[in-house]
């Protein structure tokens, strides 16, 4: 099996001090899993949906505190506005596997994956596109991953999303 391409992230923060689990960013990430999972259906790793249930929640709080960062939760100038992170090429395109952990990329010839609090961090990839026609009447600036999983994954729902590239002026 070719390892080429692979790329796992992991945060060497150290876990130390006193947690402040009341911390409000914590409540942000905290949701952002819950739509992130809600986002994905069925297809979640099996860590997170451990974690989910309400007796565990102060052990998904502390894992969120040690794992990310206020700073992790919000878009950069420019970026993206999807609030998580994806495959640089394909996106939300990602899932849960039975056999690993993680976030992996669901395109059959892309070898990606991310850890399970990596995938919360907001996306921070440049936009290169805006999307409009999404539900909620809504528009989204997208980097080139969320551009092709946007359009993909609204594809299904039978729903017309207009691409409006960006200049490349406007690329931070
Ligand atoms: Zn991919
Ligand atoms: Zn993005």
């Amino acid at each position: 099996m070719s390892m080429s391409g692979f790329v796992f992230r992991r945060d060497d923060r150290w876990f130390g001090g006193a947690a402040d689990l009341n911390a409000p960013w914590l409540d942000l990430a905290e949701s952002r899993l819950r739509e992130l999972v809600d986002y994905q259906g069925g297809s979640v790793p099996t860590e997170v949906a451990e974690l989910l249930v309400p007796e565990c929640r102060e052990e998904l709080r502390l894992r969120l505190w040690s794992r990310l960062r206020s700073e992790d939760l919000v878009p950069v100038p420019g970026g993206c506005e999807v609030p998580w992170s994806g495959c640089p090429d394909h996106g939300d395109l990602m899932e849960g596997r039975a056999a690993s952990s993680g976030w992996w990329c669901s395109d059959p010839g892309h070898r990606f994956g991310v850890d399970v609090f990596g995938r919360l961090r907001h996306c921070q990839r440049p936009a290169i596109a805006v999307l409009s026609g999404l539900e909620g009447a809504r528009t989204l600036a997208v980097c080139e991953g969320h551009r092709y999983s946007e359009v993909e994954l609204a594809s299904y729902g039978g729903e017309p999303v207009t691409v409006t590239d960006l200049g490349s002026g406007r690329a931070a």
